[in-house]
């Protein structure tokens, strides 16, 4: 099933190309930066592929709306780095797969299926010397055991082909049922770093689960557990689906490329917004430069205090407020070193990290 793709042959009306700092492999029409890692440049390279997308789940937002849902997630950080307020500019879209498993299941199985029933009883309590009852019910599960065979084909398991896909499910958020339509755009496709032979236990998992549920739904249970499956599984296809998302990259203070992800569907932003060390000197010294001149005025105000006494309380005032716009001047500093100090180390989503 997995086959390489030769450098330089088409697969999708794309080439291959892998990343030569995080080596996630692609499928574009050119070669250009890496959109996962946004450090590395794309170089032609040989790869290995399962089929060719058959599913795309469409963009639910054009570009332009993109770009404005990434501007105001970066503009909730305080000072932000102008970087990455710029990064919305550089918005570019792609491709992130997942497989989608069907597949027909011959099982024995042995389950516990529980059924609710109620159970009427009495609670004394004792007010100011006073006993009085009060009736109760309690819904309590019935357990018992379900064995048989079960044969039952099941469609569009959702298992992950990227070994990051945990850190995926914040950037994307994965539709229910998942409905796909045919590619029709040239944008970077993701290459799957887990193919079908890796992501079988997961989809395992994924029928098993559904198993169970069939077997609740024929016992008419309220709830399922302990439930053993021997397996015999028929007619697996699988299908490769790719996701939407928009990303920009933008440089940290340390010169650090981090990147920023726009779920092509939902519009939900994730990734790192730095702060900017200038803007927070810079707001340092207008703080800084107020409270000074408030001082200065205050100190000022002392000789007209001496034939007006009551000008001293003025003079008080505007020395208490100049000196707390001076002790203020360092918050400013402190919130952007904050902000910078919390930036992950890595980002999740890249399975090698650049280095
Ligand atoms: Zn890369």
């Amino acid at each position: 099933m997995t086959a390489v793709l030769a450098s330089g042959h088409q697969l999708a009306g794309r080439r291959p190309w892998a990343c030569d700092r995080c080596g996630a492999s692609w499928l574009a029409v050119e070669p250009g930066p890496c959109r996962l890692c946004g450090d590395g440049q794309l170089a032609e390279s040989d790869v290995l592929v399962n089929g060719e997308p058959e599913a795309v789940v469409r963009f639910a937002i054009d570009p332009q709306e993109a770009a404005r849902r990434l501007e105001a997630y970066v503009a909730g950080t305080p000072m932000a780095d102008p970087d990455a307020r710029a990064a919305a500019g550089r918005l570019v879209p792609h491709h992130v797969p997942a497989w989608l498993v069907d597949a027909r299941l011959v099982a024995r199985f042995e389950a516990e299926v529980g059924f609710d029933y109620d159970v009427e009883s009495t609670v004394e309590t004792c007010s100011n010397g006073r006993w009085t009852t009060r009736p109760v019910t309690e819904t309590r599960i019935r357990w018992e055991p379900r064995a048989g065979t079960l044969e039952r084909a099941f469609d569009n398991e959702a298992s992950p082909a990227l070994s990051t896909w945990n850190a995926w499910l914040e950037v994307l958020a994965v539709p229910d049922p998942i409905v796909g339509g045919r590619l029709k755009d040239d944008h970077p496709i993701l290459l799957p770093d887990r193919p079908p032979e890796l992501a079988w236990p997961a989809a395992a998992r994924g029928f098993k689960k559904r198993a169970g549920a069939v077997v609740q739904e024929a016992a008419a249970a309220a709830h399922v557990r302990e439930v053993y499956i021997q397996p015999v599984w028929e007619d697996v296809v699988w299908t490769w689906v790719l996701f939407p998302v928009y990303s920009a990259t933008w440089t940290d203070a340390s010169g650090r490329k981090r990147v920023l992800r726009v779920d092509g569907r939902t519009g939900r932003v994730t990734g790192a917004v730095g702060s900017s060390r200038r803007l927070g000197w810079i707001w340092a010294a207008v703080w800084a430069t107020l409270g000074l001149v408030v001082l200065g005025v205050s100190a000022v105000s002392v000789l007209p205090a001496i034939v007006f006494p009551v000008v001293l309380l003025l003079t008080f005032a505007g020395g208490a407020l100049g000196f707390v716009l001076l002790v203020a001047a360092i918050v400013p500093p402190l919130r952007v070193y904050r902000v910078n100090r919390a930036l992950p180390d890595v980002d999740p989503c890249v399975a090698h990290a650049a280095g």
